[in-house]
């Protein structure tokens, strides 16, 4: 585990803003460090996503999404906490230390560490057979596929030899640890009368990837025509297949190490097609683990670049995976990306394809893809059962359009099917509209919300401290004093406790390393966790608001002066009550002297009467 230090210090010495623009997302200015776009986490066609440089949070007034800079890679990148802490600290050139793992909670992150460990060296071994005497067999038949030796290191290609115990440990007792996490990876299996046995045997083994650069599971292929071909790593702890691309990390990888954007990525069927495209310089492929493509790999294609080409094999099977990729992908995309369909000869896969042909000719089927809206209304119109029957064609057409968020894509599209089906354009919009009342629209996922929070005055000052610690830091010594003065005075105002140690929390830290999200960060794991991070989202003024920081410290002042003087008042009325029903001794008439002398700075005159409204200060 992290410690907490060092997630804050990480926090605090990254702006969010540059993460987010490094994410490619288009921040507009909107405010003095306020910031907008359109939400990375919803479609939409005017911004409602806001990110504040202050206090390095954003929040999305569309989907409810917001959390701190940690919390957007965990989302938008789909890391786990360890993970997108350890990201920013490589972005930031800082070291993670490594902490001796005490207690349960850190048992996990302990052993998932050691299972990317475990992963790398099952495919160092494999990796080894593969160039050593036992792996001549394996490293014929790459050969024969026309793989080189430059690629075989490149994915770090193995060869599983043609053994039921290779990865077992030898010392079966000493080294049980070992052979659990084996079992848990599913590298080893284990027979109906508990015989350990390998999973993967006589098969090539490509490690994959996933996009911090660990060997995440295998994908192994058979030398022969054994059934089944290929076999993958089961779904497992550190692997999700429908989260992971194949080549994707190679992709990443090599467009960075030669300075360029990802101009695009094609998504092809089997990872051995990447192989060979990657081979022949076509450095932006990617596939799918023998799953059809998910929403989230086709969500985590759009985060890395702006076209996508889905490159099937020109047969049925291929036209079947390209079409479900297409009405997977109708309700996440927006405007700004782009997609074509290529579908290469029926006899060809890219692997034989580019092999055969080479590069060039593959980029130039590339460059035929046809437009997303060509794709859509060729299948629609081969896949009917009257060819023209054109109300049949704006019925099918209308229900995959209906899942669409309202981009200037849909609107094309609309306007295209109209002159398809030669109806009203406006009558296939009401339609739409219909349809997507009654069908399930594009559901987005919304945060279950809680009801509002009656903002009582320590609520408002800590949501103030929260969200902006540095104003507390400069009126630090004021804001201490009145906090302590209430605190002599009367112990039971709830949460006045928690803010005093927030404030005291706060004024220990570096100016320019205190944040929202470095607070929030660093309640993480305590029971005020969830309470100091729903503080922490509560708007108090109005995002268009240009907030002079002056006024916010003003604002807490104030708010605790009235709470002191409140104070001071019902202790100064319930004294006078006192004194009506007896005599007050000398300390007591001493105190009562000292409240009334207080409100009265305030106040002007002191306000007796427990039923009197209140002056306002
Ligand atoms: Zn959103």
């Amino acid at each position: 585990m992290i410690p907490h230090e060092f997630v804050s210090e990480v926090i605090a010495r990254t702006d969010i803003v540059d993460v987010l623009t490094e994410h490619n997302i288009q921040l507009k200015q909107a405010g003095r460090a306020e910031f907008k776009a359109c939400c990375p986490f919803h479609s939409e066609k005017t911004p409602s996503f806001y990110v504040s440089r202050d206090k390095q949070v954003y929040n999305c007034f569309g989907c409810k999404a917001k959390g701190n800079v940690v919390k957007f890679l965990q989302e938008y990148d789909k890391l786990s906490f360890t993970d997108a802490v350890e990201t920013l600290a490589e972005r930031l050139n800082m070291e993670v230390p490594k902490n001796n793992f005490s207690k349960d909670k850190n048992r996990e992150t302990a052993s998932y560490r050691t299972y990317y460990e475990v992963m790398k060296e099952c495919a160092d071994r494999y990796h080894q057979v593969l160039t050593g005497s036992s792996g001549t067999a394996a490293m014929e038949y790459l050969t024969n596929r026309g793989i080189t030796p430059e690629t075989i290191e490149r994915f770090n290609i193995g060869y599983a030899p043609d053994q039921w115990n290779f990865l077992q440990p030898r010392n079966e007792n000493s080294d049980r640890t070992k052979t659990e996490q084996l079992l848990e990876l599913g590298m080893l299996k284990k027979s109906m009368d508990n015989h350990i046995y390998d999973m993967f045997r006589h098969r090539v083994m490509i490690p994959i990837i996933d996009r911090r650069g660990r060997v995440i599971a295998f994908g192994g292929r058979v030398l022969n025509n054994d059934q089944p071909k290929y076999l993958n790593s089961p779904e497992m702890a550190i692997f999700h297949k429908g989260n992971e691309l194949f080549g994707l990390y190679q992709a990443i990888e090599w467009h960075k190490n030669n300075r360029l954007e990802i101009s695009k990525l094609i998504i092809v069927e089997g990872y051995m097609d990447v192989v060979a495209l990657t081979q022949y310089g076509v450095n932006y492929a990617v596939a799918s683990l023998g799953t059809s493509t998910t929403v989230d790999q086709l969500q985590l294609i759009f985060r890395n670049t702006k076209r996508l080409i889905c490159c099937y094999d020109g047969d049925a099977a291929g036209h079947k995976a390209a079409w479900h990729a297409l009405t997977i992908m109708l309700p996440i995309l927006s405007d700004s990306v782009d997609v074509g369909f290529a579908f290469l000869p029926p006899e060809h896969d890219p692997d034989s394809f580019v092999r055969e042909n080479g590069r060039e000719k593959f980029e130039e089927y590339l460059d035929k893809a046809m437009t997303l809206e060509q794709y859509l209304f060729s299948y629609l119109s081969t896949h009917q059962a009257n060819r023209n029957n054109t109300a049949e064609l704006a019925d099918n057409a209308l229900s995959l359009l209906a899942s669409m968020p309202d981009t200037v894509r849909l609107e094309s599209l609309l306007t295209k099917l109209s002159t398809k089906v030669l109806m009203d354009r406006e009558k296939l919009l009401v339609q739409l509209k219909r349809r997507r009342t009654y069908s399930q629209r594009p559901v987005e996922i919304r945060q279950e919300e809680d009801p509002p929070l009656e903002i009582t005055p320590v609520r408002r000052m800590l949501i103030l401290a929260i969200q902006y610690p540095s104003c507390v830091q400069a009126n630090g010594k004021a804001i201490v004093d009145l906090i302590n003065q209430i605190i002599d005075l009367n112990k039971d105002i709830k949460g006045l406790d928690v803010l005093a140690k927030l404030i005291n929390f706060i004024l220990k830290r570096d100016s320019g390393r205190i944040s929202a999200a470095s607070i929030v960060e660093a309640y993480a794991g305590t029971p005020l966790e969830k309470w100091i991070g729903k503080l922490a989202g509560i708007e108090l003024y109005s995002r268009a608001m240009n907030i002079d920081l002056n006024n916010v410290s003003k604002d807490m002042i104030s708010t605790l002066t009235r709470i002191l003087v409140d104070d001071h008042q019902t202790r100064a009325i319930s004294l006078r009550q006192l004194s009506m029903e007896r005599k007050l001794t000398d300390e007591e008439l001493l105190e009562l002297t000292e409240h009334i002398r207080f409100v009265k700075k305030y106040y002007g005159k002191p306000i007796l009467d427990a039923d009197a409204e209140k002056p306002k200060v």
